[in-house]
Parts: C-alpha cells; sequence; structure tokens
C-alpha cells in the first residue's frame, strides 16, 4: 500500500527532473536574459537516480515522469531509462520534453524502455514559436513527435500552454494537428509558477473558455467519464477525438493530487508551489542507509498537508508567484529547476 499524506494522498507520482538545463527560452517559464543553474557537482548522478528511486518505490511510487529543464540534454538518458525499466516496481515510465532532440533520440529511448513521450508544443506557426521560445526549431519538434508516433510507445501526448494574445487562437489548429499524427493534446492554463515572472490573471484562458471556443467549432463536447489522477480532464467531439484539459489554475486538483518532484540535485518537493523542499542528495552521499533513506521519505510524505494551487486559487490578489531576485538567490524555486 502506499504510503499516505495527511489528507489520504498516495505517495504514487514521482517526477525526477535529471537537468535545470533547457534548450529553449519559453517566455511562460524561462523568460530571463540569464540564469543561476544548479552546481554540476552537485546533480545526481544515474545510480544515485536510482537508488533513490528503489526507495520511493518501496514505498508506493509506481510510475516516474522524466522531466526538466530539458531531459534529453543529458546524452546519455537511455541508460537511465534503462536502469528504471528494470524495477518491476515500476509500472509506467513516462518523459516530458520540448521534442527538439527528440528525432534523433526516440528510438533509443523507446528501446531501452520507455513507455509514454509527452511533448510539449505551444503552436502551429514557426514564427510565432520563434518568438515564444527564442529558439528555431518549430520543425524540429514536429519532426519529434512525428517519429515518437511512429515508434511502438503506448501513448504520444502534445501539451500546450494556452495564453490569451500569443497562442490562444490556435486550439483547433492544435487539436487538428494531433488528430492527424494520432496524439492526443491536452491544453495547459498558464500558471504563475516559480519562472512565469510575466505572469498575470488576464492571461489566462480558462478551461470554461477553451471548451467555449472548441464548442463553437466541433459541436457539443462530451466529458470522458473516467476513474484517474492524472491532471488532465479528458472530453470527447462528436467525431470520437478526445482531448484533455489541465486547468491548474481556476480548478486546482489538490485533492487528488499524487505527484512530488526530485530535482536534479536530490532535493525533493512535495507540491509545485512549495517554497522548500527535502534535501536526499545530502543523507544519500553521507551513505545513509535504504531504511533510513526511506524513514525520511515516509516521514515528509506523511506529514505532506500542501495544497499549493488551491491556495493560490483563493488569493484576492494574485500576482507572478516568486520575484526575480528572489529567483536568482534561490533557482530551486524555478519551474524548470524543479520540473514541470
Ligand atoms: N522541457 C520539457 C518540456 O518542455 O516539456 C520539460 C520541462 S517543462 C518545465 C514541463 C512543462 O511545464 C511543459 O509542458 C511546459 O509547457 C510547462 N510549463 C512551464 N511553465 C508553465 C507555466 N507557467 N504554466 C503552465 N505550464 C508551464
Amino acid at each position: 500500500m502506499p504510503v499516505p499524506d495527511t489528507w489520504g494522498r498516495p505517495l504514487r507520482n514521482l517526477r525526477l527532473s535529471v537537468t535545470d538545463r533547457c534548450n529553449l527560452r519559453c517566455q511562460y517559464c524561462m523568460p530571463e536574459r540569464d540564469y543561476v543553474w544548479l552546481p554540476r557537482s552537485d546533480i545526481l548522478d544515474f545510480e544515485e537516480i536510482s537508488s533513490l528511486v528503489d526507495v520511493f518505490a518501496d514505498l508506493g511510487v509506481d510510475r516516474v515522469r522524466l522531466t526538466g529543464g530539458e531531459p534529453l540534454v543529458r546524452r546519455d538518458l537511455p541508460e537511465l531509462v534503462r536502469l528504471l525499466a528494470q524495477k518491476p516496481l515500476l509500472k509506467d515510465i513516462a518523459l516530458t520534453t520540448n521534442g527538439v532532440l527528440l528525432a534523433e533520440r526516440a528510438a533509443a529511448l523507446e528501446r531501452a524502455g520507455l513507455k509514454r513521450v509527452t511533448v510539449s508544443l505551444d503552436t502551429m506557426r514557426p514564427d510565432r514559436f520563434q518568438a515564444l521560445t527564442r529558439f528555431d526549431d518549430h520543425a524540429r519538434v514536429l519532426a519529434g513527435i512525428e517519429e515518437a508516433t511512429r515508434l511502438g510507445f503506448t501513448a504520444v501526448k502534445i501539451d500546450a500552454v494556452i495564453i490569451r494574445g500569443v497562442n490562444d487562437d490556435e486550439l483547433v489548429p492544435l487539436l487538428e494537428y494531433g488528430r492527424r499524427v494520432g496524439a492526443e493534446v491536452r491544453f495547459i492554463e498558464y500558471m504563475d509558477v516559480g519562472g512565469a515572472t510575466r505572469w498575470s490573471r488576464d492571461k489566462v484562458v480558462s478551461r470554461a473558455e477553451m471548451l467555449g471556443a472548441l464548442a463553437r467549432r466541433y459541436g457539443p463536447i462530451h466529458p470522458v467519464v473516467e476513474e484517474s489522477s492524472a491532471p488532465a480532464e479528458r472530453f470527447r467531439l462528436a467525431d470520437g477525438t478526445t482531448f484533455g484539459i489541465i486547468a491548474s489554475t481556476t480548478a486546482p486538483f489538490c485533492r487528488s493530487c499524487d505527484r512530488s518532484r526530485l530535482t536534479a540535485d536530490g532535493l525533493w518537493y512535495l507540491c509545485l508551489y512549495a517554497a522548500r523542499g527535502t534535501d536526499l542528495r545530502g543523507p544519500l552521499r553521507a551513505g545513509a542507509s535504504r531504511q533510513e533513506l526511506r524513514e525520511l521519505i515516509e516521514g515528509t510524505w506523511s506529514r505532506r498537508a500542501d495544497r499549493g494551487a488551491e491556495e493560490r486559487l483563493a488569493l484576492r490578489d494574485r500576482s507572478a508567484l516568486v520575484p526575480v531576485t528572489t529567483l536568482r538567490r534561490d533557482p530551486h524555486l524555478e519551474m524548470h529547476t524543479r520540473g514541470g
């Protein structure tokens, strides 16, 4: 049985950020000119990550998602996937990537045992992609998605953050593209996480607005009824096409959140909005036994009461979560460090 927290939420989903580096500069995540990076000597090697995952798996974690930063900038990532794929307690190993390096890496990842891939893609327009990410890599991302859909992954998904005045006119083109290549699209509300220093409430396109826009184009939309702790609510168009909406900003799902995050330097965060994490690298490198690590993780999770997104929703005056000066002092507050 997975360990429950104070609300009975199980310790089940672990997001592993394998690097804080990224090869894009999306304006909703990394809009600044320069960043303070984690010291290289602090970054966990794959053996260390694997040892920590063993302890998490003993406590109920059966789903792992590799993220970052951009996980594919760690060249030997298939090696980590191979280590994880050998663990019988893990049912699912997934990857979230911006797709830039995916076309060249997907086959090796699939051979290593990766099951599912989610690619972030916010626009079908190359000029807009360049404005949004500061890199001219749109064609490479599309090639990555298309290569992934040709391989044997159980699922390929596309995640699109929708921002008013930026790409809110692209719900239909993104959905059509996903349908064409066989990748389910999930629309994400713009979140006021650390790093989103340009966030403001008026730029958030709510789930209700997105459904309204899609219904105007496609007619009635029906919810897909399913039992799941996944963040996306799924919907079906009349022709059977399904898509998801992740309404973390206007309709948070803290009550069913079984996710936690391990940064590339071994800090463990129980909520995307949490100010502090638990240092696992220190004890691991100091030689803590599997039992000692287990007690630390179990004790920390059993005291978990976080419901960051709901607390943000309750704020009357809501603006960017963390000022740039604070982010520079503690890069662990950044979404790209914590792992989205
Ligand atoms: N580099 C990888 C990628 O692009 O998918 C993995 C890391 S990225 C931080 C993970 C996800 O977080 C991406 O889908 C990204 O769009 C999303 N994200 C980043 N900042 C966000 C924000 N302010 N609101 C909503 N989603 C955000």
